[in-house]
């Protein structure tokens, strides 16, 4: 296995940076809106914003913890569906991909 260390240390960094994305997006969304905010409704629509942007993060994170523990396990760089090879190209543009191209469009 070619590099998996290098790109263990990629997805830790990647997982640590949407974690804290997730957290602050959170304590953003708990901060009390002042009762006499004209723009309640613009507020409470950037919340709904805000809390997608905090879902897709931590999904994201869910996502690339799965591909770390495949590192481990020693099955990173093959699909999770058929065991084929996801392939260099995949992987450098996204490096926690679980599945080939085929299985994915299937
Ligand atoms: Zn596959």
């Amino acid at each position: 296995m070619p590099n998996t260390k290098k790109t263990k240390q990629r997805l830790e960094a990647r997982i640590t940076e949407l974690m804290q994305t997730a957290r602050e997006i959170d304590a953003e969304l708990k901060e009390t809106p002042d009762p006499d905010f004209a723009e309640h409704a613009v507020e409470a629509e950037g919340d709904e914003v805000l809390e997608g942007l905090g879902q897709a993060a931590l999904s994201e994170g869910n996502q690339i913890k799965a591909a770390v523990q495949r590192i481990d396990g020693g099955t990173y760089g093959k699909c999770t569906t058929c065991g084929a090879p996801v392939g260099e190209a995949r992987l450098d543009a996204v490096p926690h991909a679980a599945q080939c191209m085929d299985c994915l469009e299937s």
